[in-house]
């Protein structure tokens, strides 16, 4: 695992690049949304912890982790201050769930919250590597500026795919998110398929909109970066 960008003081990302032919193998059919768990010995003590896929390069070899770094969080807290700028890890196959329905005409909408971004820089990415014509907005929520990392990926993308949308929310400048501002996203489409990622509050307040408008369940999906602890 090597340190790649530096997106600021506390997000940078990382390139991961499998040395056995068989994780080889497995990292090249993971699917946009999926993440993949790290090891790593940390203080004499191995840790664990997921981490979704923000890209990868062209042929494959090498994928993209972004990690935002946690106060007072174990494996961050090393990541950012101690580690060595290329170390050796243990690596889980892609898995997850949290994966945008490629095949159905229905727009996405996805709600991103700081550093929830990370699947659906994947999803943007792989729309355009694939020339899906499938539509997505993606309301890219973030305290400031500086903390839109993506901002610049994201526009690139929707330069070069003109079914990608990218709508973006500053809360220094705008605030938080309101039931207003949810249901106006929601209500430019026609039951869009929704997608949330973000921390826990960014999550249920959006969760707790769609829920008293009685948005349909199964037009939801939800993918919480829930902390480990530190174990
Ligand atoms: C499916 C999935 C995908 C994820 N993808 C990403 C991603 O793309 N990018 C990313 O940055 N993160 C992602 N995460 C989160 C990531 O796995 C880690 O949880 C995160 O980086 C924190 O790890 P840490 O060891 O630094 O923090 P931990 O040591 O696990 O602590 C996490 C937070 O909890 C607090 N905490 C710990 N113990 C306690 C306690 N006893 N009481 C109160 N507070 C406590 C810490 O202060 C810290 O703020 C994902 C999580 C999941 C489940």
């Amino acid at each position: 695992m090597e340190q790649s960008i530096c997106h600021n003081d506390h997000v940078y990302s990382y390139l991961i690049k499998p040395t056995s032919i068989e994780f080889l193998n497995q990292f090249k059919n993971f699917l946009p949304g999926q993440y993949i768990i790290i090891q790593v010995k940390v203080f004499d003590h191995w840790i664990e912890r997921p981490y979704t896929i923000s890209g990868w390069e062209e042929d494959k070899k090498a994928l993209r982790v972004t990690i935002k770094k946690e106060p007072k969080g174990l494996f961050t807290s090393w990541l950012f201050e101690q580690a060595p700028k290329i170390f050796s890890i243990n690596l889980s196959s892609p898995q997850g769930h949290f994966l945008l329905d490629m095949k159905n005409s229905t727009i996405g909408l996805c709600f991103a919250g700081g550093i929830g971004v990370t699947p659906f820089v994947a999803y943007a990415k792989a729309l355009v590597e694939n020339h899906l014509n499938k539509k997505i907005v993606i309301v890219y929520c973030a305290n400031n500026r500086e903390d839109l990392v993506f901002r610049r990926e994201f526009d690139e993308f929707a330069r070069e795919d003109p079914f990608i949308k990218l709508l973006y929310w500053q809360s220094d400048l705008k605030g938080f998110l309101t039931e207003k501002d949810i249901m106006l996203f929601v209500n430019m489409f026609a039951e869009p398929d929704i997608y949330i990622c973000g921390h826990p509050g960014f999550q249920n307040l959006i969760c707790q909109v769609l829920q008293n408008q009685h948005y349909r369940h199964d037009k939801i999906q939800i993918e919480q970066f829930t902390y480990a602890g530190s174990a």
